[in-house]
């Protein structure tokens, strides 16, 4: 098992690295870059370079970023979109350079209520930002999503149309979240209802595309299509759930990152000492 908790890396990779030491983690999770805007740290190469001896000593990795929330490739206003294909374009060879495993991206919102338009911008705007990117070893993964209103990519149906929308490029994949996929109406409570799920994925994109998972449980009931993340064992997924998710063949050898709603993060400590307990 390969797990750690999102952190922060405003004050360095290695920063990050001694964090994920401090509370057991195995790997991190991080964003690109200020979650809610566009300002990017410049992560020099003196930076890198102490990053990769701490890895080569720690064993930390693999790291799975994540791309800002405001991005949206679905949006129907021009300076939108190019501004998050350019993001993601920039974001895939900022985080190559530390070689990151992965980045997540959420597949977009449908503002008009036009699903095929949304859909049809996506594959746009993905297809040029991968590009863009050219020849990177860092993944770019499309997140299941909960189905909040407009919310593109909370069936595998979907995220399967958009990888095929751009040809199924090597470098894209699938991140799932556990909370999202709960709040969609899977039932992860049990391996039945897990393997359930992962039978449509398969069906619908492959499962060989899904190359990490955000580990969280969910403050509100499955089926509720509601995106409110809850600590481990105390949401709705609940000890059960989670152990159900931690205890899979499937998904415990992917890289997993908590994203639980802490005040600090020496809280995930807990965190991640409860996904031990409960992966048995
Ligand atoms: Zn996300």
């Amino acid at each position: 098992m390969r797990i750690g908790a999102h952190l922060s890396i405003a004050k360095g990779l290695s920063d990050a690295g001694r964090q994920t030491l401090a509370i057991g983690g195995d790997t991190f999770g991080f964003h690109t870059r200020n979650p809610r805007g566009s300002a990017a740290r410049q992560i020099g190469a003196e930076e890198i370079v102490a990053w990769r001896a701490m890895q080569q000593e720690s064993g930390i990795g693999p790291l799975v970023g994540h791309l800002p929330y405001v991005i949206n490739l679905a949006t129907p206003k021009d300076g939108i979109r190019e501004f998050g294909e350019r993001v993601v374009g920039e974001d895939l060879r900022r985080c190559d350079a530390f070689a990151a495993h992965a980045i997540v991206l959420h597949p977009g919102h449908d503002t008009e209520g036009d699903r095929p338009a949304a859909m049809a911008r996506i594959v746009t705007h993905l297809s040029a930002a991968l590009a863009a990117a050219g020849a990177v070893g860092t993944l770019l993964l499309l997140e299941t999503m909960a189905g909040q209103t407009g919310e593109v990519g909370a069936t595998p149906a979907e995220i399967g149309a958009l990888l095929a929308g751009t040809g199924r490029p090597a470098g894209l994949g699938v991140c799932l979240d556990s909370c999202h996929l709960f709040s969609a109406g899977y039932d992860l409570t049990t391996r039945a209802g897990i393997d359930a799920m992962l039978a449509e994925m398969d069906a619908a994109f492959g499962l060989d595309r899904v190359k990490a998972l955000h580990l969280n449980d969910s403050k509100f009931p499955r089926g509720s299509h509601k995106d409110r993340h809850e600590k481990l064992g105390q949401g709705e997924l609940g000890r059960q759930g989670i152990a159900a998710v931690l205890q899979h063949p499937f998904l415990r050898e992917l890289p997993m990152i908590i994203e639980t709603p802490v005040d600090d993060y020496r809280e995930y400590a807990g965190e991640i000492a409860i996904a031990r307990e409960l992966a048995g």
